[in-house]
This record gives structure tokens, C-alpha cells and sequence, in this order.
């Protein structure tokens, strides 16, 4: 009887433990929110609405294609330096790192933006304003967070911010490469990190899991032969006809959120001319999913598919599938601390179009990867990413500095 009683007593805790697990409470308010230090803060961010604009246009015009960091680096890294953090330093990968130290039993928290752009050799950037818009290469992603970044450090400090966690700000090189600044930062160092809030992506866009990327290239070969002599000889444009059109019948799952898998064959390529049978054909297939095992399904199947194909035809097949990007999720992730905090600062500060879903490609994988509860914050409303007409709101950069400072000062309330 008495034993009995344990084990429902041990159910009930383990229930009430588990929901505090998947329900992990919002560490957010409107107290926060409303109060004095934030109504501060708010008016220092909108009184410097010019000054903000100009720096961002400032920054926009130093080049940084991945890879030539450099002059961003020492701008980041002399406004650390003035802001007042502390142990400001560019490390040896060109990433620039600024501490604010709190308590030392507070957590370590990470915020990144990173410094390069896709636009490799545009050595000339020049930022045209539109009404609430500025158009550029690079406006957006990322140099609007490295903005972002810089003046959320000034409105702390400008109120006198004393925080508990350690903050660590990094502007990160090499993001467009594979978060390759980030990979090399937490590699080498000694720290133990609890929290990466990657600032990055469009407002309201905020993904708790890493996306995985499994895609690649196909390639069939034969020895080729004019039409006249090509009776009985493998066609490599055959293979890779019929190898798409098997590819196509798998079934991938689009729900739930953290099976998510999705294919598309981008590129197909083979032959000279009209009348010889081609040595070599080739397609591309861009492959992603939020769950690794999704991921490698699909992928064997696509190697299954090729290989059955190439014997039937009589080609050879070379088969270059993705096995570094993998997909990562945490359990729990969506009802986290940090992410019901984070959805609740999108929900009171009224961001339009908020999309919460597993399926990130940020800095923040760099931590989900490594088993740290990680997330990205956007940087403002974007068109044209990654393109010469990019462009980026001017409102919705002060809204996102208003999130990630009421990120930080929800995270304060998280001390034990
Ligand atoms: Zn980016």
C-alpha cells in the first residue's frame, strides 16, 4: 500500500517536473517592459534616431566580403572599446570579442552579428536613402546587427546597466562561409557557454533549430558517341532523367515542424551538341531538413535511386552528397525558457509576420550543434537579401534594438 502511494507521489513529481520542462515559463513582463529603466532606454534609442542611421550607413560602406573583415574588425572593435566593455580583442580568426562581466555565478551568454557580406569583390558601397528605406549591398544582413549590437550597448550604458549574466558581444568573420568565425570562437575557447542569441535574419523570423543541408551533385558518365554510332552505348542524359523522376517519388514528411524536409532539383546539365550521345550529365539537388535522420533517409534513398539507375543505363555514377551540414535539434527547444521569452517580446512590441519554426541556418546552429539552448533574433524588415538592390527598413532596425534589449534585461531575471 505504502509503496503503492510512493510510486503515484513519484509520478505526480515526475509529471510536475516534466511539465515544468516542456512549459518552461517566459522570463519576460510588461513590468519589465514598462518600466522606468526601459522607458529610458527607449527614448535615448529614439532621440538618437539620426546617429543611428548614420552609422549604419557608415558601416555599410566599409566592404567586408567574407574574408576581408578586417577594416569592420578594427571599427568593431575601437566602438567596444569606447562603449566600455571589457577584455576587447580581436582574435586570432578576425573575430571581434567585447566581455561585460557581471556576477560570476550568472550564465554566460552570447549575442552575435556577423561583419562579411556575399558580395565578394564590391570594394565600392555606397547606401542610397529612400524615405524609411536604405538600399545596399550588405544593409541588412548582417551590418543592420552589428548596429543593432552597438546601440544596445550604449543604451545600457547610458542607464547604467549592471547585469548579472556575463555577456559575451562577438562580431563574428566568416558566417557566410559556414558560421565559420563562430565554429573557430567556440572551438577554441575555454568557456562554457549557456546561452547564443544569434542577431541575424528578419524580424520576427526566429528558429530554435538548425536546419540541416544533405543536397549535392550527381554525375553520370558514358563514353559518349555520335548519334549514328550510339545504338546499345549509355546515355548519361537518360540517367539523370530518370534518376530525377525517381528522385521525385520520395516522400519526405512537412510536419511536424521538427521533421520538416524539403528537396528540389536546381540544376541539370549534359551534352555539346544535338548530335552525339554526351560523356558526362549532371544535376544538382538541394536538400534540407530540420531532422538528421530525415536527412539521411533521403539521402541513401537518392544514392539507391543513382546507383540502380547507373547499372539499368550501364553509366557510371559519381554521387557528392552534404555530410557536414547536419541537422540538430534539442528536445524541448520550442517551449523553452528562451524561446517563450524571445515570443514574447516579438508579441509585445507588435512585430508583424512572426514565424517560430526549427528551421534555422544562423550562427545560432553553431550552438544548437554543441547541445547550447541557442536562437537568432532578426535585424529588421529585408528585401533582396544577398542581392546588389538589397534593401532594409529604417523603423524596424529600432524595433529590433528594442527586442534585443528587452532580451537581455528578461534573461537579468533569470539569477539563482
Ligand atoms: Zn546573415
Amino acid at each position: 500500500m505504502k509503496k503503492g502511494l510512493n510510486l503515484v507521489i513519484l509520478l505526480i513529481a515526475a509529471f510536475i517536473f516534466s511539465q515544468k520542462l516542456i512549459n518552461s515559463e517566459s522570463l519576460f513582463s510588461e513590468k519589465i517592459a514598462f518600466s522606468d529603466k526601459v522607458q529610458k532606454i527607449f527614448s535615448f534609442i529614439e532621440k538618437n534616431r539620426e546617429k543611428i542611421i548614420k552609422e549604419w550607413i557608415l558601416l555599410t560602406e566599409i566592404p567586408a566580403p567574407s574574408g576581408y573583415e578586417r577594416e569592420r574588425a578594427k571599427y568593431m572593435e575601437k566602438k567596444f572599446n569606447e562603449i566600455g566593455l571589457e577584455n576587447v580583442y580581436i582574435d586570432k580568426f578576425g573575430n571581434v570579442i567585447g566581455i561585460w562581466k557581471g556576477n560570476p555565478k550568472g550564465k554566460n551568454i552570447i549575442f552575435s552579428a556577423h561583419m562579411d557580406t556575399v558580395f565578394q569583390g564590391v570594394w565600392k558601397i555606397k547606401v542610397k536613402r529612400d524615405g524609411n528605406v536604405l538600399k545596399a549591398p550588405g544593409i541588412g544582413d548582417d551590418t543592420a546587427s552589428c548596429i543593432n549590437l552597438l546601440w544596445t550597448l550604449r543604451a545600457l550604458k547610458y542607464i547604467n546597466f549592471k547585469p548579472f549574466h556575463n555577456y559575451y558581444f562577438l562580431a563574428t568573420v566568416g558566417e557566410e562561409i559556414g558560421f565559420k568565425g563562430m565554429r573557430q570562437f567556440l572551438d577554441n575557447s575555454n568557456e562554457k557557454f549557456d546561452y547564443i542569441i544569434a542577431l541575424d535574419g528578419d524580424l520576427g523570423k526566429l528558429h530554435y533549430g538548425a536546419l540541416g543541408f544533405g543536397g549535392g551533385k550527381i554525375v553520370f558518365r558514358g563514353s559518349g558517341a555520335h548519334t549514328m554510332q550510339s545504338r546499345g552505348i549509355p546515355n548519361p542524359n537518360l540517367a539523370v532523367a530518370k534518376a530525377i523522376d525517381r528522385i521525385y517519388r520520395i516522400e519526405v514528411p512537412s510536419n511536424p515542424p521538427e521533421k520538416w524536409t524539403i528537396y528540389n532539383v536546381g540544376r541539370i546539365n549534359g551534352g555539346k551538341v544535338n548530335n552525339a550521345v554526351p560523356q558526362e550529365s549532371f544535376f544538382t539537388i538541394d536538400l534540407r531538413s530540420a531532422n538528421q535522420e530525415e536527412l539521411e533517409k533521403v539521402q541513401r534513398k537518392i544514392e539507391e535511386i543513382c546507383l540502380e539507375v547507373a547499372r539499368e543505363t550501364g553509366c557510371k555514377v559519381e554521387i557528392n552528397l552534404n555530410r557536414k551540414e547536419k541537422a540538430h535539434q534539442l528536445p524541448g527547444a520550442r517551449n523553452s525558457l528562451l524561446v517563450k521569452t524571445a515570443e514574447d517580446i516579438l508579441n509585445f512590441l507588435e512585430i508583424k509576420d512572426i514565424k517560430i519554426n526549427p528551421l534555422g541556418s544562423t550562427e545560432a546552429n553553431t550552438g544548437i550543434e554543441r547541445g547550447i539552448p541557442s536562437i537568432n533574433l532578426g535585424r529588421t524588415y529585408c528585401r533582396y537579401k544577398h542581392s546588389l538592390r538589397e534593401e532594409a527598413d529604417i523603423d524596424g532596425l529600432f524595433l529590433a534594438i528594442k527586442q534585443i534589449i528587452l532580451m537581455i534585461l528578461s534573461l537579468e531575471q533569470e539569477k539563482y
